[in-house]
Order: structure tokens, then sequence, then C-alpha cells
């Protein structure tokens, strides 16, 4: 039968999970509904390694979808978290800790001025859309199709990763009111953005976007996108938003700022800067981070934001982060990217590799994808085969197409070594899959 080898013990706390937990999973895109099958229940991890509660191996090609850039269990990131609990878990108070991250992050990322730390991606974007529309005294935000910046009301519409996954067209729960002032534009298309400026003069408070986009696969701005938006929010009084959640620390040492340069007036981290723990962000120009409380009128809060043991573990990974380890990670992202070209085309699949720095993502078409109607296109059905056949030989994607694949400065030449051996066999079996 398809996709049923053996993981009794995963499945034994998959059964455990379903009874008390919706769906047997904490985050919906750790389920493998879009691809069938037992999610892998994982006990343990060593550099680019995982190891499932059935006691199998995997090289982990999704590294927590991304926050483990250094791999799994990093000694100098396990002894600031050792040095740090020690000392307590939480204080309620200001500490060290949270001063140096923010400190740390202030001078990788030029734009950032000023920096609020918060505990998830969503916390930051949620935040970070408040702020705008406080600093803006305007209600409507403009987001993409296909970008997806956490489970926050307003942004849940036409939203990438796991929302595109299952094909939820939009979420029960999120009123009339919540989503009404949400503008929904086509990724990539700037005419499309002036318009909807001109449409509602003086209305917009802001355009969220992901910095590059890795929540529908990954589809890189085209070039100008991301300038040209913050041409015209500058030109309508919008703020231009950032959201840096997957690309920020990982894409370079400054994120995708650091590699196209355009200028954000709020950007959102997560990811990376929490070294595998709780750790996110929201930051950009002081006079609009000024807007905040205590020191301005949009309330803001969080009783574990900054928590020491967070902020350790995020500053260990940051300051090991240099160039070298940049290069590091681009060069087995490359490699990794043309083993998985190499091995599709050899067996005449209709296939396009999409990279932004380090992220990637393969999509099952001949086309490149540009937005999110163009990464629906695909024959998702082989993307199905080609996991399962990976998983069973020891290789652990994203269990879903439209998802980044991401890689570590771990990922050695056994790792990879592993993945090329897979992959003829994946290959084959995507191109052998019927819709
Ligand atoms: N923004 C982007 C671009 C993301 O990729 C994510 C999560 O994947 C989020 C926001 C939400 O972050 P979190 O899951 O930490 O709430």
């Amino acid at each position: 039968m398809p996709y049923r080898y053996e993981a009794p013990v995963s499945q034994t706390l998959f059964d455990r999970a379903s009874l008390v937990t919706p769906g047997g999973v904490n985050s919906p895109v750790r389920a493998f509904r879009a691809v069938g099958g037992t999610p892998r229940f994982m006990v343990s991890g060593t550099g680019p390694y995982l190891t499932d509660a059935d006691g199998r191996e995997y090289v982990d090609l999704v590294c927590s979808w991304g926050p483990m850039i250094l791999g799994h269990s990093h000694p100098e990131v396990i002894a600031a978290v050792q040095e740090a609990v020690a000392r307590g878990t939480s204080f309620g108070t200001p500490g060290e800790g949270e001063v140096a991250l923010a400190e740390e992050i202030v001078a990788r990322v030029e734009p950032v001025e000023q920096v609020r730390l918060v505990s998830s991606g969503t916390e930051a974007t949620m935040s970070a859309i408040r702020l705008a529309r406080g600093f803006t005294g305007r209600a409507k935000v403009v987001k993409f199709a296909g970008c997806y910046h956490g489970h926050v009301d307003a942004l849940l519409a036409a939203a990438g990763s796991g929302v595109a996954t299952f094909g939820l067209p939009d979420t029960p729960g999120v009123t009339g009111a919540q989503a009404g002032d949400t503008i929904v534009l086509p990724y990539n298309d700037l005419e499309a953005v002036r318009e909807a400026f001109a449409a509602q003069p003086g209305e917009i408070a802001c355009v969220i976007t992901e910095a590059s986009p890795g929540n529908m696969g990954v589809v890189p701005p085209l070039d100008g996108f991301n300038a040209g938006l913050k041409e015209l929010c500058a030109a309508n009084g919008a703020l231009y938003i950032s959201d840096e959640v997957m690309t920020g620390f990982r894409t370079s040492k400054a994120g995708w700022f650091g590699v196209d340069g355009v200028r954000p007036d709020l950007m959102t981290f997560g990811k990376v800067m929490g070294g595998g723990f709780p750790a996110a962000a929201f930051g950009g120009r002081a006079d609009v981070m000024a807007h905040l409380a205590p020191a301005g009128p949009v309330y803001q809060a969080g009783t574990l934001s900054g928590n020491p043991i967070a902020t350790a573990a995020g500053l260990a990974q940051l300051r090991l982060l240099d160039d070298a380890a940049y290069a590091k990670v681009d060069a087995v992202s490359a490699e990794i990217r043309g083993l998985v070209g190499e091995a599709l085309a050899k067996e005449g699949v209709a296939h396009v590799v999409q990279a932004a720095s380090n992220m990637f993502s393969v999509f099952f078409t001949d086309r490149p994808v540009r937005n999110y109607e163009d990464a629906k296109q695909q024959e998702a059905f082989r993307f199905t085969a080609f996991f399962h056949s990976l998983l069973s030989r020891g290789v652990y994607l994203p269990p879903s197409a439209f998802e980044s694949w991401f890689v570590s400065t771990a990922h050695d030449t056994q790792a990879v070594e592993r993945i090329a051996a897979a992959l003829p066999a994946a290959a084959r079996a995507a191109s052998e899959a019927t819709a």
C-alpha cells in the first residue's frame, strides 16, 4: 500500500495525540494531511539529522521550518542555554540578554533603529500592523495572496503555508470586521498595488509582504518589486512592512534586506533569531517605534517577551552566523538544488527549482512560479510521491509542496551523499505518480 511503511511508535504516539489534540498536532503544517501517512514524532536532533521515535534517522531539510541554521544541538548554542537556564527561567523584569539581542539585531539590520522582542512571528506581524495603524491613523492593510504572516486574524486571507497546503479559502472564526480592512493582491504585481492606492486614497495604513516569500514555496520578488512597494508606500503616506520572520538572519547576515537593500519602515523577525526557542521581534524607524507603549500610545506587551533562555539561544546562534557560515549554507543549498534538478531531469519530470539565497523549493511544473496562482498550477501529486520516497530513504522534506526547504551549516558531505543516494528513486516515483 502506498506510504504505509512502518512507523509503529510514531503511529502509537499519533493515535494518543489525536485523542487529546485536534488533528494530533500543535501546528497544522506538522501533520501529513497533504501527503498522507503518519507524521514522524522526533526524539532528538544532531547536526543535519533528526531521529524519530522508531529509531530512524533522517537528513533534515526542514530545520524546524528555518530556525536551525546551525543544525541541531549546536554545542555553543546548547552551552549558552545551559548557562542561562542555571540562572533561572523567567524574571518578568528587564534583563541584559534582551538588550544584547536587540543590539545585535540593530547592528545587523540597518533600517532597524529600535526593536521590540516578542515570542512568535505571529505576534510580531500582529503588533507591526497595529503599530502601523496607530501611527498612520488608517485602517486598511494590503497583503499578497500566498504570503503567510502567522495566524493574525486580519492576515489569514488568501494566506500561504498551512492555509495553502490545506486549500482553505478563508478561515471560519475570522469575522468580516476583522478581515474587512484587508486588501489581498496578487504577488509580484505592482500595478495592482498602484490601483489599490488610487482606489482608496488616504485609507491604507501599510503594505505587508514577505521580504522574499517562502510560504507558497519559494517565490522571490521580481527585480524592482520590493523597491516599487517602498516607493508606492512612501508616495501614499503608508508604511512598508517587510516580514522577515523566515528570511531574517537566514538569507544573509542582514536577511533579505542584506540582499536587496530596500529599506522598510518596519520589519518583523522570528525563527533564526530564537535559536530554536520562542523569540521574535519587530522593529524599524525610531519615530514609528516611539508610538509603542510605554513610550507611546499603541499598546503591546508579553509575559515571556525577551525570555532569558530564548534570548541566550538566539544571541549565541546569531554570533556564530558570520560571512563564512552563510557562505557554507548557500553552497550546500546550491549543491542540493543541483542534485534535485539533475535527478528530476533524468526522469523527465517537469519541474522548476526556485531559490532565494539558501532557501529553496521545487515546483512540479514547467513554468516559473511568480505568484500563488502559478504555484497552485503545479502537479502536487508528484510532490507526494517524491516526499514519501525520500522519507522512506531517510530524507525529511516539508510535508507540503507549498513550503520552503531549509539547510544548515551542519549539512556536510555525508548528509548530501545520503540525499544524493535517495534522489534517483524519488525522481522515478515522481515521474510514475498519477493524480
Ligand atoms: N511570517 C512569516 C513570513 C512566516 O514564515 C511565519 C511562520 O512560518 C510567520 C510570520 C509566523 O511565525 P510564527 O509561526 O512564529 O508565529
